[in-house]
């Protein structure tokens, strides 16, 4: 590698293991990084199209080359096309996630999936509600099994608006029908953002952005809500609960399995096969003190938000983890796996398994989940970790875990003020909180890993925002203590005050990325006891480390239902001026909210405090000068 360690990351597990990574001589993904410098001008620009085959085709930003396509598609309408795909892809992984979900649930209602249940029927009657089935006097699986057909018809286009939009404060709605981006359909939206791209089709630049939020809400309010408050059902609603985080879980004298990807549906079953006291003693024989469950990324944090399992890392860790030599086996399912995984197993002894039909790894062997198999399936692979024990040869485990909390639903959240949001809007309308903002999104090399978002975090904190985080940005923030009850002591006075008093962190860890729709409901459960909209709070959302498609559908659902997002790295829109002023300027005559980006999280910061002191000032609430 080019630089010192510490360039790379703040972490020191990250730097530790960065150093045993080379001495091992294994490729990271920061290698790989800098082996693509300098990255294609055009296509960081969002000029470069090969969307048909008279392309490829790129537009000169310079204006001497060629400014139109040979279909004569111009740098605006070829931006805008590329955006509204990176939508249409992201919105499209967390609604399959969803549906995923929502199949398990209609199997566990017709018993064809051995292992799972209903494990909180109190939300499932209560989401049966919302979708007007009759649930007094009914059995739960009758229940279930309805709740899955009516929201698999979500899915499709016999609607005019989804189901779950009526969650989104009636002033909201009512912007989202005049700007005529109320979405339909989950799969139609992404279908139609497909269909609009396709060469000579939509060819307005404003009209396929206007497209590319009501694509992105049919994410954030149907396919990504869909799978949060399924997984609640299934798998029970988090509460707050203790774990640890960082490289430090992996223990030198147990068995440990890391489960990666997003969907719990596979995680859940190891995690219950890892109690199974006949593997535990299989474990014992072997030489092992027990079986150590760990995860990384958002089936991680899944599993940490419902049942306290330690985390081992975030995205750019999880070359990493592997390189301890420490890890029997690594199940994937699917979503932000790096393809270099089962390379990077291949130098030590980790078994590693893929689990989804629809995601295959070069390296991995593939044993595929279904809900009628699941829990065999779970039971046999959790063996077969288990005598790899004997094969582990040294092993670095170079730091000591860290104390975090996680759990925090939108429940827990109401939980801990009491019962209603009542006591927070008190403290925000007091000035003691200023307001709330969202940290959220994934790690990406071209940021120093982990530094945008704790930076970030602390910078607010100390500001007296209260700070809610997601995905991986919520595992750098476990990670750097932040999470924990005791970082109130990096809080500014007031934060401080009702944080000591509610006994909660001035971060609150809300769970995975599809959990990021968790914040749009307590915003809304906020405008909602205000009777005003989302747009008019003091809030905020940002992506300071972002690399994924999926994180562009969600930072576009939180603009589009009102919330300000500041983006760090910058997207590949910068090949076109019309579409950077509508993003970050004409949104706002549109949603109430925009688009920033800076990429330094210490300015990011000041960004949202001005942006929260605004709103105060506009709510008629005491205002901070910045
Ligand atoms: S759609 Fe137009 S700009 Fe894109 S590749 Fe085809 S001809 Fe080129
Ligand atoms: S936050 Fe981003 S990198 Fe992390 S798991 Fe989610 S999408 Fe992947």
């Amino acid at each position: 590698m080019s630089k010192s360690y510490k360039e790379y990351t703040i972490t020191s597990d990250g730097q530790l293991m960065l150093k045993k990574a080379d001495s091992d001589q294994i490729e990271t993904v920061w290698e790989r990084y800098e082996n693509q410098l300098p990255q294609c001008g055009y296509c960081e620009m969002g000029l470069s199209c090969r969307i048909c085959n008279m392309g490829p085709c790129r537009i000169d930003p310079f204006g001497e080359g060629p400014q139109k396509g040979v279909c004569g598609a111009d740098a605006d309408i070829i931006v805008a096309r590329n955006l509204g795909r990176m939508i249409a892809a992201g919105a499209a992984a967390h609604s399959d996630h969803g549906r995923d979900l929502v199949e398990v649930l209609a199997d566990v209602a017709k018993g064809k999936a051995p292992g799972y249940s209903i494990s909180d029927p109190v939300k499932l009657k209560k989401i049966a509600g919302e979708y007007e089935i009759e649930t007094d006097g009914r059995e739960i699986p009758a229940i279930a099994g309805d709740l899955a057909y009516a929201m698999m018809e979500d899915y499709g286009t016999r609607k005019k608006e989804l189901t779950l939009v009526k969650r989104a404060p009636e002033k909201r709605r009512e912007i989202w029908r005049k700007a005529g981006i109320m979405p339909r359909g989950i799969d139609r939206e992404t279908s139609e953002m497909m269909h609009r791209t396709h060469m000579g089709v939509d060819n307005g630049w404003q009209s396929l952005l206007l497209h590319g939020m009501r694509n992105a809400l049919s994410d954030g309010w149907g396919g990504s809500l869909i799978a949060s408050e399924v997984s609640d059902i299934l798998f029970g609603t988090p509460l707050p609960c203790a774990n640890q985080v960082n490289i430090g879980v992996l223990k030198t004298d147990q068995v440990n399995i890391i489960v990666h990807g997003h969907n719990p549906v596979v995680s859940e079953m190891i995690f219950l096969a890892c109690q199974d006291t006949d593997l535990i003693n299989l474990a014992k024989l072997k030489g092992a003190k027990g079986i150590n469950l760990a995860g990384l990324c958002c089936t991680g944090n899944e599993l940490m938000a419902r049942h306290g399992i330690p985390m081992a890392g975030n995205h750019l860790m999880t070359e990493l983890v592997i390189a301890t030599g420490a890890v029997e086996m690594m199940l994937v399912d699917y979503q932000c796996i790096m393809p270099s995984l089962g390379k990077t197993a291949s130098c030590y002894h980790t078994k590693m398994i893929s689990t989804s039909d629809k995601a295959r790894f070069p390296g991995m062997e593939h044993r595929e989940f279904h809900p009628e198999n699941s829990q065999k399936m779970a039971q046999e692979l959790v063996k077969e970790a288990v005598e790899q024990y004997e094969n582990r040869g040294k092993v670095y485990i170079p730091v000591e875990p860290v104390q975090s909390l996680g759990g925090f639903s939108v429940e827990a959240v109401t939980g801990a003020l009491g019962g209603t949001p009542e006591p927070l809007i008190e403290a925000i309308k007091a000035g003691k909180i200023r307001g709330a903002a969202g940290i959220v999104g994934c790690n990406n090399p071209k940021i120093k890993h982990d530094y945008g978002h704790v930076t970030l975090a602390q910078q607010l904190i100390k500001n007296d925002i209260l700070v809610v985080v997601t995905g991986c940005a919520a595992i750098a923030t476990a990670k750097a203590g932040l999470n924990a009850a005791e970082a109130i002591k990096y809080a500014g006075p007031g934060l401080k005050e009702i944080c000591g008093a509610l006994k909660i962190p001035p971060v609150l860890h809300m769970g995975s990325c599809v959990d990021n729709v968790r914040i749009l409901i307590l915003a809304s459960a906020l405008a909602n006891a205000l009777g005003t909209d989302i747009s008019d709070l003091p809030i905020a959302g940002s992506a300071p480390e972002w690399y994924s498609e999926k994180a562009v559908a969600i930072a576009t659902y939180f603009v589009a239902s009102g919330v300000y997002t500041v983006l760090g790295p910058m997207p590949p829109i910068t090949g076109s001026m019309n579409v950077i002023k509508l993003l970050t300027q004409g949104l706002d005559d549109i949603t109430g909210a925009s688009f920033a980006v800076e990429p330094d999280p210490e300015k990011a910061a000041i960004l949202i405090c001005r942006h929260i002191e605004n709103k105060r000032k506009a709510l008629g609430l005491d205002s901070r000068a910045l």
